[in-house]
């Protein structure tokens, strides 16, 4: 792909601008791949590459190759808007100090916690599970009136692919605008709405998400009553906290679904 075909892309007015900034990168589960820009350019440059395996060499060349006119584009663009990006970038030194104070935030410590206690609960869970699969399999064979195994096996699955898809992604979303809160912004772009403030609101709309998720864990695994409530428990101190920390999230407007 060379730059006149990813300007098209850039300009093509069917995209929303900025859309894929603010999103959760699930496009599979995605409403808006038609608006998207970033979708398009997955699509046109990397369909067709042998079973999308990641460690296919034409994959990681293309990715290269996209790299490289991506950086050619950009610095263009800084050029032509007379960018100093010393201005925008703090030094290593400060980035290094605002690294470490994010580990601490609280929000951060939290998210870091609620990922880790969501793969040990899925760990000490197998045998919870596997005998679900099990019952569910008993009910399917022996056509119970008033039993519907294959949705409520189609409903398990599709709150553990939000639980999972989600729990590591709350973290790097917060990891993400704790830092960028803690860089701060420049005066010429204060009155602007915050990038940080996007990262959080997307940690939020996934906390918003595993709650529900977990609340419907609780309905088809209630012998796990007590950890499921202790993982309810830490996401919802999660989302006050984050509140607190980021008030000005829960109303960033991200382009495509919020506007
Ligand atoms: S906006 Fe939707 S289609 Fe685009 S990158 Fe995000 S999840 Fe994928």
């Amino acid at each position: 792909m060379d730059k006149e075909q990813l300007k098209k892309i850039f300009d093509n007015p069917d995209f929303i601008p900025g859309i894929h900034n603010y999103c959760d990168r699930w496009c599979e589960r995605c409403p808006m791949t038609s608006r998207c820009g970033s979708y398009a350019l997955e699509q046109e440059h990397f369909s067709g590459t042998k079973d999308k395996d990641i460690e296919n060499k034409e994959f990681w060349d293309k990715l290269g190759d996209l790299f490289s006119t991506t950086i050619e584009l950009l610095l263009e663009m800084i050029e032509e808007r007379s960018i100093d990006l010393s201005d925008i970038e703090p030094s290593p030194e400060e980035r290094e100090k605002i690294k470490e104070a994010s580990k601490e935030n609280e929000c951060v410590k939290m998210a870091k916690k609620y990922y880790k206690n969501v793969d040990a609960w899925f760990e000490e869970s197998k045998a919870v599970l596997e005998q679900k699969e099990n019952i569910l399999k008993q009910q399917l064979e022996m056509q119970l009136p008033k039993s519907d195994p294959v949705s409520e096996s189609a409903g398990i699955k599709d709150v553990i692919d939000v639980i999972m898809w989600h729990h590591y992604q709350i973290y790097v979303k917060l990891r993400r605008a704790v830092t960028g809160k803690l860089e701060g912004v420049p005066e010429i772009i204060a009155d602007m709405p915050k990038d940080y403030d996007g990262s959080a609101k997307v940690a939020l709309v996934g906390i918003d998400r595993s709650i529900a998720a977990w609340g419907a864990m609780l309905q088809h695994f209630p012998e796990k009553e007590n950890s499921i409530l202790d993982i309810l428990v830490l996401l919802e101190k999660l989302r006050k906290q984050t509140e607190a920390f980021f008030p000005d999230a829960r109303a960033f407007v991200r382009p495509g679904f919020d506007d």
